[in-house]
């Protein structure tokens, strides 16, 4: 038995924020926010102002930092119990939105506790009191249609990603002016975290018939557009929009690998943005991984025109390809050269390791790893 899940509705385009007007039958919505970004660009009054013309009261939250904590989450459940919204906007990055996620479970499930939740698809029953709506403002996670929220517990420096289907968002909108307002660095990023999904999903155990073609047009279209995008060309930044939405639909249900294991584990103790990791990663993660699925990489490379006629040659190319990527994008491609120590690497390897592998990520991974060969697979990197 396999399932695939996706949000009940998708709304896209330009201006797309305004759909908010016609959820009709609702009373009150908490909009859930990062720092300033969303008010900065006006995103913040326009989703105020269309949930107000559909005739509901809102409340803000406000805050929510970058790779959000659990005190976070517990402070917007608090408030959400408070306030009693029949609906949760989420706009923003990954971030608030994965926040929001997880205060929509502790707010509908005031009895549970972190622990509860942090295995896979252990979460109790949602939408008792509110349905969810995501609304990105980065190209990247696609967090909002997926079954995952990423929380970090600052206390061990660990980040848990959190999975169960229940917590897919009901509503998607992937307003294309929105991510207009990225700074170059973080559309590089955010990018090369979609280009990761899209290939750990193509090459995942849990791949199927339904993710593999949605991983494979987001590989190709991430490809066409991301350094454009990068460039300023802000079409090309709006169809990036819809690219990594495809990739979030394609591992939200095929699931993911070691690049993700490493980066979640690295994200936290090394204090890299996660897209970054991953792009440092992603290299030496398809060369590990080439000898259990070497054709599926050769599949990639073929579909985006890489040079190379045997399977090898063709992984090779793809290797080659997200480093010059990489490049292009302004990336360093190892953590020294991003400012990791060899000290604070020793000081950190067994433990990143040890939890690398235990990472709900590592078991999609399409080669099994131990701690001895993932340390290689961080030193290639390093
Ligand atoms: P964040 O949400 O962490 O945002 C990073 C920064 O970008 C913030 O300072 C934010 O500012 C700013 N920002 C966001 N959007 C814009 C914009 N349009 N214009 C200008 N600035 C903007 O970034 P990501 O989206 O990369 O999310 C990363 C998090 O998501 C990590 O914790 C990662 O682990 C997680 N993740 C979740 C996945 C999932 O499936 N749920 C998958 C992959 C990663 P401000 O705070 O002011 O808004
Ligand atoms: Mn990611």
């Amino acid at each position: 038995m396999a399932r695939f899940t996706l949000p009940r509705d998708l709304y896209y385009g330009d201006h797309a924020i305004d759909e908010l007007k016609n959820l009709k039958g609702y009373k009150k919505a908490i909009i859930v926010t990062g720092g300033s970004s969303m008010k900065r660009g006006g995103f913040l009054q326009q989703t105020e102002d269309a949930l107000h013309a559909a005739g509901m009261e809102t409340m803000l939250f406000e805050g929510v930092e970058p790779d959000p904590s659990i005190e976070t989450v517990f402070k917007g459940a608090k408030a959400m119990q408070e306030f009693g919204p029949d609906v949760i906007v989420a706009i923003g990055g990954g971030s608030p939105i994965d926040a929001a996620k997880a205060m929509w479970v502790f707010y509908e499930h005031p009895e549970k506790t972190f622990d509860d939740i942090k295995d896979p698809f252990t979460m109790p029953r949602l939408r008792e009191k509110a349905i969810f709506v995501a609304i990105p403002s980065t190209s990247g996670t696609a967090s909002e249609v997926t079954a995952f929220s990423v929380i970090t517990d600052y206390s061990t420096n660990i980040k848990y990603p959190l999975a169960d289907f229940e917590i897919t968002p009901d509503i998607a909108i992937l307003d294309t002016s929105i991510p207009q307002t990225m700074p170059k660095k973080l559309t590089a990023h955010t990018g090369m975290d979609a280009l990761t999904h899209a290939i750990e999903a193509y090459v995942a155990t849990a791949r199927s018939s339904f993710s593999d073609p949605l991983a494979l047009k987001a590989i190709s279209d991430i490809f066409d557009d991301l350094i454009d995008s990068y460039n300023g060309d802000m079409e090309a930044r709006g169809r990036m929009h819809i690219a990594q939405c495809l990739a979030g639909m394609a591992f939200s249900n095929a699931l993911l690998g070691i690049a993700h294991s490493l980066a979640h584990k690295t994200g936290a103790v090394f204090d890299i943005p996660h897209g970054c990791c991953n792009a440092i990663l992603l290299p030496s993660v398809i060369q590990y991984n080439s000898r259990a699925c070497m054709e599926r990489y050769a599949q990639i490379a073929r579909a985006i025109g890489l040079p190379g006629s045997t399977d090898k040659q063709l992984t090779d190319s793809l290797v080659n390809a997200v480093r010059e990527l990489n490049k292009k994008l302004g990336i360093a491609q190892t953590y020294r050269e991003n400012g990791v120590t060899e000290e604070l690497l020793n000081a950190n390897i067994d433990k990143i390791c040890e939890n690398a592998v235990k990472d709900p990520c590592t078991s999609s991974n399409p080669r099994p790893i131990d701690v001895e060969n993932m340390k290689k697979v961080l030193l290639c990197a390093f």
